[in-house]
């Protein structure tokens, strides 16, 4: 039997190691965190319990294509689709926007705000919608093995999309959208990638199409952690090994292979094939030395935002805030311009709160609220020192205080603070960067770190900053693609 270990035990290692597990590898997973699930990780304390990364996702679909991959009856959690997708408000404005699939419901939302809406948006969506089928089984789930053959891949999109590619989310907006509200709504999923919609390609806006068409947003019951418990009891029926609190800082190799990992403790790990699930960028300079991984050089590539997450339990309710918020400010370009490079005060911060408690009761105590609040902020590179972070959170909650009309201070029964430093240092997220490597041209498809090594030939990489990107879908077709990989080179040991 062919011995796989698997580096971390993110979404993207959970599914790889139930993916190969049952092809017959036996397989092992070394974790440095002290539980499983990587970003899509929780926190319980004081007798609540959050999510502390992930909210809500969409493409359930390749969650039910794993599913059949590996045998399965049913998925050892179950989604819930989102009616109401997310709320918008804008400082100073009473007025929250409801963002509802339905768009009937959402146009009347928009009414007054943006004239003809419902063509204009039908007219946006169904260019992002046909671009997304035309794109999505060409180009995103694929495995290249060379720039030159992704590059020939692209040659196969219909040459009517090419104006995506150069043009942004921002100007596709404007294309089709005059007023500012509209605008900088839609153009929010570029920030669910980590960037902003001004320096990310209009090929994203296919985010819109995903989240008001096709498969819209889902949440899991009990909370998103329940993928992963739902996970780690599947994989440990399949017999698979997971070690926590077990860092890989060393390797030994031998004419081309890897023969082990070696952790902080020295102790070693061998196997035939081993996967990793640490940023795939990153670890290619921290444990392997790669001098095309140079810390100059990654420094120089775009990350995405940093999190800036805060955990609070209230002693009361939120009657008036829905499950999932976005407070936007008033200097939208200027703001998103400037506050990737801590060039803009946080003293005016743009944020997304998600009271879990709204779709999950037990996850408060009776009469109390769960509340996560995620402010995209400066990764370490420009702004290394967190010192600050009481007086940046007490002027997010200031904020979020004065726009719900509710002190919330008086009411906090738990507080915890995640800063860029604790996120880099939970999960090695390269100088905290949340999402990985960011998605513009230069690092996408064959552009981005490859999903197997440039070395060792056993040796293979899954997770947001390999093919094809970030977040929780991507994550799982990410599995797909090295699983695919590895069976291509190593064979399935049964089917
Ligand atoms: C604040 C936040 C909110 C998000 N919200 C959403 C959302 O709402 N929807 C969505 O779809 N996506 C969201 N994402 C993105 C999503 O969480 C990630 O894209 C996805 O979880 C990444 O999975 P992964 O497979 O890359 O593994 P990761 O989650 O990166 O896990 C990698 C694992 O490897 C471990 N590791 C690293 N180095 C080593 C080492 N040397 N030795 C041993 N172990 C190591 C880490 O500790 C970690 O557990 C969010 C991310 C963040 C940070």
């Amino acid at each position: 039997m062919q011995k796989a270990l698997i580096v971390g035990t993110g979404l993207g290692a959970m599914t790889t190691a139930m993916r190969l597990a049952s092809r017959g590898y036996s397989v092992q997973m070394v974790e440095k965190y002290h539980q499983p699930g990587g970003r899509l990780n929780q926190i319980k304390k004081d007798g609540f319990t959050f999510d502390m990364g992930p909210t809500f996702f969409s493409m359930t679909y390749e969650f039910e294509e794993f599913r059949k991959d590996v045998g399965l009856e049913k998925l050892p959690f179950s989604f819930r689709e989102l009616d109401i997708l997310y709320s918008v408000n804008f400082r100073g404005s009473d007025r929250n926007f409801l963002i509802y699939k339905d768009l009937d419901k959402l146009a009347f939302e928009f009414e007054g705000v943006e004239s003809d809406f419902r063509r204009k948006m039908d007219g946006f969506l169904s260019g992002a919608g046909k671009f997304f089928h035309d794109v999505e089984g060409l180009v995103l789930k694929k495995n290249y093995n060379s720039i030159i053959g992704y590059l020939l891949t692209l040659l196969r999109v219909p040459p009517r999309y090419a104006p995506r590619l150069w043009r942004s989310v921002w100007s596709e907006m404007e294309r089709h959208f005059e007023s500012r509200e509209v605008r900088e709504i839609f153009s929010l999923v570029a920030f669910f990638l980590g960037a902003t919609p001004f320096d990310t390609p209009a090929i994203y806006t296919i985010l819109s199409y995903t989240e008001l068409v096709h498969d819209g947003y889902h949440n899991v019951e009990g909370g998103m952690y329940r993928i992963v418990e739902g996970l780690k009891s599947e994989l440990e029926k399949k017999g698979v090994e997971m070690h926590f609190n077990t860092e890989i800082t060393g390797f030994k190799s031998d004419k081309g292979r890897l023969v082990s990992f070696t952790d902080q403790s020295g102790r070693e790990w061998e196997a035939d094939l081993f996967v990793v699930n640490a940023d795939a960028a990153w670890f290619r300079n921290k444990v392997f030395g790669r001098k095309k991984f140079s810390e100059n050089k990654l420094d120089r590539l775009k990350w995405t935002l940093a999190p800036f997450t805060i955990y609070l339990g209230l002693g009361r309710k939120l009657e008036n805030v829905p499950l999932h918020n976005y407070f936007l400010g008033n200097n939208f370009r200027d703001y998103s311009g400037k506050i990737f490079r801590n060039a803009i005060k946080l003293d005016q911060p743009y944020y997304y709160v998600n009271v879990v408690s709204k779709s999950d009761p037990s996850s408060a105590p009776e009469g109390c609220e769960s509340v996560f609040i995620l402010c995209p902020v400066p990764d370490l590179r420009f702004k290394p020192d967190w010192n600050d972070r009481e007086e940046v959170a007490g002027g997010i909650i200031a904020d979020l205080s004065g726009r719900i009309g509710i002190d919330l201070e008086k009411h906090i029964l738990s507080k915890t603070i995640m800063t860029p430093i604790e996120w880099k240092d939970s999960f090695d997220l390269y100088k905290g960067s949340g999402l990985g490597l960011g998605h513009n041209l230069g690092q996408i498809g064959g552009f981005r770190p490859k999903n197997f090594d440039e070395l060792f030939n056993n040796v293979y990489y899954v997770g947001a900053s390999t093919v094809p990107g970030t977040g929780l879908p991507m994550a799982v077709i990410s599995s797909k693609l090295v699983t695919e990989r590895i069976v291509s080179d190593h064979g399935p040991i049964h089917t």
